[in-house]
């Protein structure tokens, strides 16, 4: 039924790179097989996922939205993959994604953009877009995707659906194409918060091949996802997520899910994080500093695209006509942008200077969670905006991450789920909430409680 939903509407929302048909309808049928023979499965066996195209699959291409990878089909599954093929997940195929995942509306994606399911001329947020999309469009009811500095909760805020970053370290690297190692995070996304829980399950853990894995049992999210009360928590409303910038409906939507909060009885206080208003400009010092140095990778001789290689050529001349034909704008900008930040003589002023900020923004949350159980905050100051409005304005595309860039920067756990609609253009509003590091289960714990 999913084949044929994909079939019938991706043509129109373009949510998928690659439809991985055959190889799903074998999957399935191999699970019924298992489940015949008596195996005992999980929750999730036989349920089909739609895939970012950033995770090593061994039997599909790996593309990360880029003309780079055109073609690659990795020798090996990421962990995650892995993961999911082990508990019976159906992969149903990869989806669409800023290239590299550097973006914040999948309008940077070589293959050409998604479309938000709610209004097909708006953007689905990014860098997961497709993923987003594809729960949106119900063409698949699991997604997976990847988040640097918001990927997954913005697409999860503006299409309506529920994201989370696991802490740091919570979900393996291995096998996921790097973008920023010290802020990459693998995670669930769905539809409720139920499923979402179950899917964080399935992924989480730790890995030996990742070594900033976490070697610690996986909190307790799917049994915290059964809550039904939330009398007593105490909740911190960031006062720097807000005013000017603000979508009004936005505004609106969110302050309604915290006065539920209240009358559900949590305790609601007013948090002052200052640092975070630095947030911004230190991640698009940090990130792109550490794009910089991964995507050296790229250089022709290791994967797919080869340009120039005529026997005429030096390797020189061929990693540099390769890397000009198969990256895009903007990864080009983050290129140029990280190894100006890392070069001597100005180290001290970019990147350090970066890091320092980093540092006060991871204090500013423990500060918080001394007084607070949980943050929150919108998701993101306005809802979907036009396809094409922000692609020449990096600068105004930056700003969409406004709310989800400090939880990155500081390693936490943190959800987006729909808070309704705004009142002013009928799209999808989005909140977070932000739990410390390892504390995952709090967010399914108040995340059940208002959906
Ligand atoms: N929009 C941010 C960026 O372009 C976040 C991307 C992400 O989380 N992968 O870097």
């Amino acid at each position: 039924a999913h084949l044929a939903r994909i079939e019938a509407v991706d043509g129109k929302v373009h949510a998928f790179l690659h439809v991985n048909a055959e190889g799903a309808l074998a999957q399935a049928r191999a699970v019924d097989a298992r489940r015949a023979g008596g195996e005992r499965l999980g929750p999730l066996a036989g349920v089909p996922l739609a895939l970012k195209d950033v995770f090593a699959t061994r039997d599909m291409p790996t593309t990360c939205g880029s003309k780079v990878l055109d073609g690659w089909v990795p020798p090996y599954d990421a962990t995650l993959t892995r993961r999911l093929r082990e508990a019976g997940v159906v992969i149903l195929g990869k989806t669409n994604m800023d290239e590299f995942a550097m973006g914040s509306s999948t309008e940077n994606s070589a293959y050409g953009p998604t479309g938000n399911p709610w209004d097909l001329s708006r953007i689905p947020g990014g860098s997961g877009g497709g993923s987003a999309a594809a729960l949106a469009a119900f063409q698949a009811p699991l997604a997976i995707g990847t988040d640097t500095g918001g990927s997954i909760r913005l697409p999860a805020a503006l299409t309506g659906t529920v994201g989370v970053k696991p802490t740091y370290g919570a979900v393996s690297r291995y096998g996921l194409v790097a973008y920023s190692s010290s802020l990459d995070q693998g995670g669930p996304c769905a539809r409720t918060v139920l499923d979402a829980a179950l899917l964080h399950e399935a992924i989480a853990g730790h890995d030996p091949l990742d070594s900033t894995s976490i070697d610690a049992p996986v909190p307790p999210v799917v049994a915290a996802a059964g809550a039904e009360e939330i009398r007593g928590v105490r909740v911190g409303v960031v006062k720097e997520l807000a005013g000017e910038g603000y979508q009004a409906g936005v505004e609106r939507r969110f302050g309604e899910a915290v006065e539920l909060l209240t009358a559900l009885g949590a305790e609601v206080v007013e948090v002052s994080c200052p640092s975070f208003d630095d947030a911004l400009a230190a991640y698009y010092l940090i990130a792109p500093s550490e794009a910089s140095s991964n995507l050296a990778r790229f250089d022709a001789m290791r994967y797919g695209l080869r340009v120039g290689d005529d026997g005429a050529r030096s390797a020189d001349e061929v990693m540099a006509l390769t890397r000009e034909a198969g990256f895009g704008a903007e990864v080009k900008r983050r290129i140029m942008l990280g190894t100006y930040a890392l070069s001597s003589g100005y180290y001290d002023a970019y990147y350090g200077s970066a890091q320092k900020v980093r540092t006060l923004i991871a204090r500013d949350f423990d500060a918080a969670f001394a007084r607070v159980d949980v943050l929150v905050s919108p998701t993101t100051p306005t809802t979907a905006f036009p396809l094409g409005e922000r692609v020449d304005d990096p600068v105004a595309m930056y700003l969409a991450d406004l709310c989800t860039i400090p939880a990155n920067l500081a390693g936490n756990a943190v959800m987006s789920l729909p808070c309704g609609l705004a009142p002013e253009d009928d799209l999808p509003v989005g909140m977070q909430i932000f739990a410390p590091p390892m504390a995952d289960d709090r967010l399914y714990r108040v995340g059940a409680v208002l959906e």
